[in-house]
């Protein structure tokens, strides 16, 4: 392996962030392994500390993914630049011969001599000063010094860089501290948009309290007088992540943030570089390049209740923006209560059945849908079978509990066994376009014949479809506007490196069994894609019931009397549990929307909390609805919970790195 590319990852510059620099550009998230810090409350351990995949690409490629993407620009962002600073480089020049730009967000520990170069080279860079002074660097970061860092951002500034700064708000500085900051960038420029990160417990800080939003708030308000463009980020539904106009307070970009770094544009105002309002400039750098943002899919009138951690808002889910509370929320004390422990933690799958008893407390539906993930979130990041296994223990309990407190019909399904990782297929070193990928299924897209004949021959690689034989095999027409030209299905333990992967190392994944395990009160389905009748039939009949999902749990470890479902279509096993979901909600298979590649738009036509839209109303809880019955569904499977079953009444947890973050509740 010659070249440590660990992220390879769509988005747009906004994520990364950056708000002044080209505003809605589209940008390849890239990075590397290490650091040359060692912060106390790093949130990117797992690109220091655990194992790694590489894609192993050289600058040409890299390039050339980028290009594919139809990116403008290529942010080294995953890990530090610095330590892996001449592929960074390398990576720049070749992307100038493609007309594409690079930028980097950085703790701007470099020499004197790579910020000539990088003056040279790169066009944005988003600059972490991570605290008021070398005191703080040498205690929390264990390196560094705030002068060096300051003359970083002087140094890029003058060379005509575009230059952002972002600070992580440790519970622990000081305002004082925070506005010694403040006060130093607004001495280089007032202009300097300055990223204010919440810090969430992470590392050797999971201990403390997550930093205040209120404090927050305060910090900004005080520190307007210094500097003009100050966000507030890393919770979702901050409304401080717009751009507002310095001198007359007017919107000029307004954005959404759906927490974590950064936020996604949702629409631009600005009239010829200035305010729409008074005509004043304010400074940002290249074009507007705003995609066309709405893909057809039906927008949710309803509201959403987002609470992540001593502060709740409410959001418009169909416009995807703050909004008022216009009655209460059913279990809003609850949630506020009873935080999701995270996804680690021995309560998460409790945390369901808790959360899912008061939901049929206060409303009495007539369907639940509950969702306990938690032995695959263990299976996937600990290498220790006996803790899976107690999880497994502990799931049993939590869905026995569940079933005789309510007195509900029952249905249970286990998505399957996790498996050893094998290996990896490196899609992305061998074909010329780019990939999208989830367990057990890939798509490549802009690929030809050979790309699908140098992918057949990769070890691992049990078949490649062209998208019409594809369809064939499952029954479906493959639109080729959603879908790539050639489908990939890998061996039993082999898992796929792809443009869109998450680069997080698994332990084990998930397996291709073609038989599922089901327990349930009511008639068996022979295949996944008939529990959408059944449980429907079930419902409109009058009957109550919960539809447990159990991701992680197959025919060895299923704690119930279980009978065999088919998990496959076409001879092709449902290798992830995200198609899983899908086809027991829609009863059909393959949903465009986790293929992401075509799928990313500027504005947000999308969910608000997780960015993508529920899936359809062509589902089981869209045929309770019609039938004038309700449906309550509640998970730690996040995105799923809220994209395969859309109901009446949605709670679902909100993770960082794995760790609590928030709960968001869906308002009837
Ligand atoms: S500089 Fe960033 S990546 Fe490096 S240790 Fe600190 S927080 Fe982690």
């Amino acid at each position: 392996m010659n070249y440590p590319l660990t992220t390879l990852y769509p988005g747009h510059a906004e994520r990364i962030p950056f708000f002044h620099f080209h505003p809605g550009i589209r940008t390849v998230s890239v990075g590397t392994y290490g650091c040359n810090l060692n912060c106390r409350y790093c949130m990117n351990q797992h690109l220091l500390n655990e194992p790694a995949l590489f894609y192993d690409l050289a600058p040409e490629q890299v390039a050339d993914k980028a290009a594919a993407a139809r990116t403008g620009l290529i942010s080294f962002s995953a890990n530090e630049p610095a330590v892996s600073f001449p592929y960074f480089i390398d990576i720049a020049q070749a992307a100038r011969e493609k007309s594409i730009m690079t930028g980097c967000s950085t703790n701007g520990l470099f020499t004197e001599g790579q910020l000539i170069i990088l003056g040279s080279e790169i066009s944005c860079a988003n600059i972490s000063l991570k605290g008021p002074d070398t005191k703080f660097y040498r205690e929390v970061c264990r390196g560094g010094s705030f002068e060096q860092v300051v003359q970083t951002i002087e140094a890029l500034h003058e060379r005509g860089v575009h230059v952002e700064v972002t600070t992580p708000y440790v519970p622990s500085m000081t305002r004082h501290g925070m506005m010694h900051i403040a006060a130093t960038i607004s001495g280089i420029s007032r202009s300097i948009p300055w990223h204010i990160f919440r810090l969430l417990p992470e590392y050797e800080y999971r201990d403390l309290p997550r930093t205040g939003i209120v404090d927050m708030i305060e910090l900004k308000n005080e520190a307007g007088d210094l500097l003009d463009y100050i966000y507030l980020e890393n919770f979702a539904n901050s409304i401080w992540v717009d751009t507002l106009c310095p001198r007359c307070g007017e919107l000029v970009f307004k954005r959404v943030s759906t927490g974590g770094c950064g936020a996604t544009l949702f629409d631009a105002r600005i009239r010829e570089g200035c305010c729409p309002a008074c005509g004043s400039p304010v400074p940002f750098t290249g074009e507007v390049c705003m995609d066309p943002g709405d893909d057809g899919v039906e927008k949710d009138p309803r509201k959403g209740v987002i609470e992540v951690g001593g502060w709740k808002s409410v959001v418009d889910m169909a416009g995807c923006l703050p909004a008022e509370h216009d009655r209460p929320a059913p279990l809003d004390g609850f949630i506020s209560e009873n935080p999701y422990p995270g996804d680690m933690d021995a309560a998460s799958d409790a945390w369901v059945t808790d959360t899912a008893l008061a939901s049929v407390d206060a409303c009495s539906p007539d369907l639940v849908v509950a969702t306990y993930a938690q032995c695959a979130f263990i299976a996937r990041h600990r290498e220790d079978e006996q803790a899976y296994r107690e999880f497994v223990g502990i799931a049993h309990q939590e869905i026995k509990r569940l079933i005789a407190e309510t007195g509900y019909d029952y249905l249970v399904v286990g998505l399957g066994d996790m498996v050893p990782a094998k290996g990896t297929i490196n899609l992305e070193k061998h074909i010329q376009g780019i990939a999208s990928a989830d367990d057990g299924i890939a798509c490549l897209y802009h690929a030809g014949p050979e790309d699908a004949e140098a992918v057949s021959g990769l070890e691992g690689v049990q078949a490649v479809y062209p998208r019409e034989r594809f369809g064939e095999l499952l029954g479906t027409d493959l639109d080729p506007d959603l879908y790539g030209e050639y489908f990939v299905i890998p061996e039993q333990g082999w898992r796929f490196l792809a443009f869109s992967s998450v680069g997080r190392f698994s332990h084990r994944i998930d397996s291709l069994d073609p038989y599922v395990p089901v327990f349930t009160s009511l008639a068996v389905p022979p295949h996944l894609s008939d529990i959408r009748r059944i449980v429907s039939g079930a419902v409109t009949s009058g009957r109550k019931v919960v539809l447990f999902m159990v991701d992680g749990v197959g025919n060895r470890h299923f704690p119930f009397d279980k009978a065999p479902v088919s998990n496959s279509v076409g001879g092709i096993p449902y290798g992830s549990t995200l198609h899983q979901y899908m086809v027991v909600s829609t009863g059909r298979t393959l949903n465009p929307h986790f293929f992401a590649y075509p799928h990313w738009k500027s504005r947000p036509n999308i969910n608000p909390f997780s960015r993508h839209a529920p899936f359809n109303s062509d589902c089981l809880t869209a045929d309770l609805g019609r039938s004038g019955r309700t449906a309550v569904s509640i998970g730690n499977r996040s995105i799923m919970t809220h994209t395969a079953f859309p109901a009446d009444l949605t709670i679902e947890c909100h993770c960082t790195s794995l760790h609590h973050h928030g709960t968001l509740e869906v308002i009837a």
